[in-house]
C-alpha cells in the first residue's frame, strides 16, 4: 500500500506533461528552449546547462523531464541537500553517458564542497577528485562524457555568482493566468477521464494561485465532492461547493498569503515593513516569503515592495474587509492610496 504522500506523486507523475507539445504556457521560454534543443541535436551535442528557477509547482521538475525527452537522452534525478561528499557527485557523473541529464532538484541547497566540483565538470566534463589525505593525498582527474546539467531553484537569488554563470541557458518560469490553468483543468480531468464544463475548470482554474500543481490538487479533491454527490461531471456549481468546503477562497489566496496580508495590516498600520519583522510576525521563512508568498501577492496587487518595505494596497482592505481608516493605520502613512 502506497502512503498518501507517494499515491499523490504518482498520481503527480501520471499528469506530467511529457512533451513540448504538451506543456501548457510559458510560450517565451518554451519557444526559446526548442530551439535550443533542435540547434544541440543538429550539432549532435549535449544542450548546455540548463538553470529553470520560479516558485513550487509551475513546472520546473516537468520541464527537466521534457529535456531529456525532446533530446533522447537519459534523466538523472537527484537533490542538492541530498549530494552530501564529493563521491556521491562523482558516483552519478561517471554513470552519464553522453548528453544525459543530470537534473539537481533545489540546487540552491547544494552543499559549497559539491558546489566545487561541479565547476569543472560543467566547464570542462572533466572531475578532479582527491583521493586519500594528509601527506598522501593526491588529485586525479576523471573524463566525463558530455552531460547537460539541469538545475531548478525557487531560490535563484541564493546561488552564488560562479555557479550561475556556468549555465548557458536561463529560464524563468511565471505564474500562470486563469485561461491557462483552465486549460490544464480540463487536460487534467481527461487523462483522469472524468467530465468538467469549461465554467467548472474555470472556476478550480482563478483558485489555484496560479499554480498547476494547485490546479491538479483542487481539481482531484472537486472530483471527490462530484462523485459522492454522483455527478458525472464538474461543473462550476459543484467546484464552488468544494473549493469553499476546502476553505480555498475565491482568489486562491491560501492560509499563509492572508496571514501576511492580515500581519502587514494588522500590526504595522499597512506597511511598509522589513521582510525579517514580517517573516518573525507569520512564523515562515524570511527566504520562502521573498521567494513563494511574496511574488503571488505583487502579481495580483495586493502587496507592493518599496524601498522602506512591504506595504498593502487598497485591494487588501477590500478583500479581508477591513476599513483602512479602523484598521490603525496611521494618517502619517498613507501607505499606497
Ligand atoms: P515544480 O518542479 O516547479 O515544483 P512540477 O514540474 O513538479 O513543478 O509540476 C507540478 C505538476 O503540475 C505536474 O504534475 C504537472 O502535471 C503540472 N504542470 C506543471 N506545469 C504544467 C504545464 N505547463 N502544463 C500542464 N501541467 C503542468
Amino acid at each position: 500500500m502506497l502512503n498518501p504522500e507517494e499515491k499523490d506523486i504518482q498520481i503527480e507523475e501520471s499528469l506530467r506533461p511529457s512533451s513540448i507539445q504538451e506543456f501548457i504556457g510559458q510560450k517565451k521560454v518554451i519557444n526559446n528552449l526548442s530551439i535550443f534543443i533542435k540547434a544541440a541535436k543538429k550539432r549532435g551535442e549535449a544542450l548546455d546547462h540548463v538553470i529553470i528557477s520560479g516558485p513550487p509547482g509551475l513546472g520546473k521538475t516537468t520541464l527537466a523531464h521534457i529535456i531529456s525527452r525532446e533530446m533522447g537522452v537519459q534523466i538523472k534525478p537527484t537533490t542538492g541537500p541530498v549530494l552530501e561528499k564529493p563521491g556521491d557527485l562523482a558516483g552519478l557523473l561517471t554513470n552519464l553517458e553522453k548528453g544525459d541529464v543530470l537534473f539537481i532538484d533545489e540546487i540552491h541547497r547544494l552543499n559549497p564542497i559539491i558546489e566545487e566540483y561541479l565547476y569543472s565538470a560543467m566547464e570542462d566534463y572533466k572531475l578532479d577528485i582527491v583521493i586519500d589525505s594528509g601527506p598522501n593525498a593526491r588529485s586525479v582527474q576523471i573524463d566525463l562524457n558530455q552531460f547537460t546539467l539541469v538545475g531548478a531553484t525557487t531560490r535563484k537569488g541564493l546561488l552564488t555568482a560562479p555557479l550561475r554563470a556556468r549555465f548557458g541557458i536561463d529560464m524563468r518560469l511565471d505564474y500562470y493566468d486563469t485561461e491557462l490553468l483552465q486549460r490544464i483543468a480540463l487536460r487534467t480531468a481527461n487523462i483522469l477521464e472524468f467530465g468538467i464544463t469549461e465554467k467548472g475548470a474555470f472556476e478550480i482554474a482563478r483558485r489555484s494561485r496560479g499554480t498547476p500543481r494547485i490546479v491538479n490538487k483542487l481539481l482531484r479533491r472537486t472530483r471527490d465532492f462530484a462523485q459522492v454527490e454522483d455527478l458525472t461531471s464538474i461543473d462550476d456549481a459543484i467546484a464552488d461547493k468544494a473549493l469553499n468546503a476546502l476553505d480555498v477562497d475565491k482568489n486562491g489566496l491560501d492560509d499563509m498569503d492572508v496571514r501576511i496580508l492580515k500581519a502587514i495590516i494588522e500590526n504595522y498600520k499597512g506597511g511598509p515593513v522589513g521582510l525579517g519583522t514580517l517573516a518573525v510576525a507569520v512564523g515562515e521563512d524570511k527566504g520562502t516569503i521573498e521567494e513563494v508568498y511574496e511574488p503571488f501577492l505583487i502579481k495580483e496587487g495586493f502587496i507592493q515592495r518599496t524601498p522602506k518595505g512591504r506595504v498593502v494596497t487598497l485591494k487588501s482592505y477590500q478583500y479581508l474587509k477591513i476599513d483602512p481608516g479602523k484598521s490603525g493605520k496611521d494618517s502619517n502613512n498613507p501607505g499606497l492610496f
